[in-house]
């Protein structure tokens, strides 16, 4: 199997030090493990590329083995973008992408895309969807929010109620919050000893490996906004009278407790960016960016898949429909 060392790209690359290119396959390399897949009925069945074909894009990927601080990264970056109109077009353009390749895969059939999305209280996990999705067709798409988890939920290992709703072949799967909370609420808030969510870093990783050899690409963004901005957002939500509803007391105690989330995420991201399932960092602060960010990843790793539409039956050249 090719395998290529790509460096950083242009000269806006997110601190080169903290967060650095990653190996990615080629996409030829991909298509030849893919047409190996050939007529396999079962994805446990498959030739699996281990570790799954990411692009050759590696900007704000957090590398595996690599430390990053988030306090280091900026979350107002854009690069060399100005305002929301300057992106408009290439947005467009990855959309367009996305609604293309999403529509290969899932006449492919063969493999499955899960996104996951967390980020602190207002760091825009809703808008997100709402803005990279819009030209994917619904039925090939699900999005699953995680709340606080409920009796029966709570009576199972803590992966339970995620692995029910990983994607099925074809589809694109949205984490809204996702098992990553089981290692940041749940260790802000003390809810469990460290002991136990501590163990947790190493059976999540186990997790998404495990996905990734049934040929689920797992894909997670952290949308990383400054104290500032989340102040911004929380006030538009006093102020705008539709988007009140949002607004929710508890999140002022979560603000509060800032600091400690910070340094779960960075923890979580630390411990679980593999070459299995990489990490990406997002500067968030600029809504238009992030979307472009997103957008362009989720693309990228789609053409890396290498979706393609099923070889139709021999002979339906011949085929006459009767009257
Ligand atoms: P929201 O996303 O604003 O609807 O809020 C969902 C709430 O559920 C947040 O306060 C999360 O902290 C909480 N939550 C999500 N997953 C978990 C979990 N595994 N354990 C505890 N609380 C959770
Ligand atoms: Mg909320």
């Amino acid at each position: 199997m090719t395998k290529k060392d790509h460096g950083p790209k242009g000269n806006h690359s997110l601190s080169q030090a903290t967060i650095a290119s990653s190996s990615a396959q080629t996409a030829g390399a991909v298509a030849q493990k893919t047409s190996q897949a050939g007529a396999v009925t079962s994805p446990e069945g498959m030739v699996v590329t281990d570790p799954p074909p990411y692009p050759d894009y590696p900007r704000y990927r957090v590398e595996p083995g690599r430390s990053i601080r988030l306090d280091k990264l900026d979350p107002g970056e854009t690069e060399h973008y100005r305002a929301k109109p300057d992106v408009k077009a290439e947005l467009d353009r990855q959309r367009q992408r996305i609604g293309e390749l999403q529509a290969r895969l899932y006449a492919d059939h063969r493999q499955s895309l899960l996104i996951v999305l967390q980020a602190i209280d207002t760091g825009g996990k809703d808008g997100t969807i709402q803005q990279v999705f819009r030209g994917v067709n619904p039925q090939g798409c699900q999005v699953w929010s995680f709340k606080a988890p409920g009796v029966e939920e709570l009576d199972h290992d803590f992966l339970w109620r995620y692995h029910q709703r990983t994607p099925p072949r074809g589809m694109i799967t949205i984490f809204n919050r996702s098992h990553y909370e089981d290692v940041l609420v749940v260790r802000v808030k003390g809810l469990l000893p460290e002991d136990v969510w501590r163990r947790r870093y190493h059976v999540i990783n186990e997790f998404e490996h495990a996905l990734t050899l049934t040929n689920t690409v797992v894909l997670k963004f952290f949308l990383h906004i400054s104290k500032d901005e989340q102040k911004r957002r929380l006030q538009s939500r006093l102020d705008d009278p539709n988007k009140r509803w949002k607004f929710s007391r508890n999140d002022l105690t979560e603000r509060a407790l800032w600091d400690d989330y910070q340094e779960a995420f960075e923890d979580a991201i630390n411990q679980c960016s593999t070459e299995h399932a990489p990490w990406y960092v997002v500067p968030s602060n600029k809504k238009w960016y992030r979307n472009l960010v997103i957008a362009r990843t989720i693309a990228d790793t789609l053409q890396a898949m290498d979706p393609r539409y099923p070889p139709a039956d021999p002979g339906l050249t011949d085929i006459v429909i009767p009257d």
